[in-house]
Order: structure tokens, then C-alpha cells, then sequence
């Protein structure tokens, strides 16, 4: 994670454990990404306890990268309001 933003110098390390937040959306993009498996899982009628699991896991794990880095800066947004004059 960067320091400040490239961009606009906005200060990206705003305190210790700003992004403890982050765990909530990250919570919520994951059960996005394990609904819309399983839902694939039924809509191709290939639905089985074992391939789920063991789909499940490799998708997040494969995932996770992107999830954690998405889940901060969706955080960062909701909680630092854009400024165009800054
Ligand atoms: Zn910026």
C-alpha cells in the first residue's frame, strides 16, 4: 500500500487500523464471489458438496489478492470524501 495517492497526495496511511474496516467489505465481496458459484454450480446442474468445497476454495484463494486491495480502496472511499479543489 502506498503512502499517499499518486495523484492527489491524499494520505493513505490515515491512522493505525483504518482499514480494519476493509474486513466488512471484504466480507461481503467474498460472499459475493461464494453465492455466485454456487449459483453457477446450479444453473449448469453440476452441483455437488465436493466440487463446491473444493471450487470454493481455489476461487478465493485465487481471488484473495484482488479482494484485499478492492476491499481498501472501497473502503477509503466511503470514508475519505473526494475533494477536486484539494
Ligand atoms: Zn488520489
Amino acid at each position: 500500500m502506498y503512502n499517499n495517492c499518486a495523484v492527489c497526495g491524499q494520505d493513505l496511511q490515515i491512522e493505525v487500523g483504518f482499514y480494519y474496516g476493509a474486513m466488512y467489505v471484504s466480507y461481503a465481496l467474498t460472499i459475493a464471489i461464494i453465492v455466485s458459484l454456487l449459483t453457477a454450480l446450479y444453473v449448469f446442474d453440476i452441483f455437488a458438496i465436493e466440487l463446491f468445497l473444493i471450487t470454493d476454495v481455489l476461487v478465493l484463494i485465487a481471488t484473495l489478492p484482488y479482494v484485499f486491495k478492492v476491499s481498501r480502496a472501497i473502503w477509503i472511499a466511503i470514508m475519505i470524501k473526494y475533494d477536486p479543489k484539494a
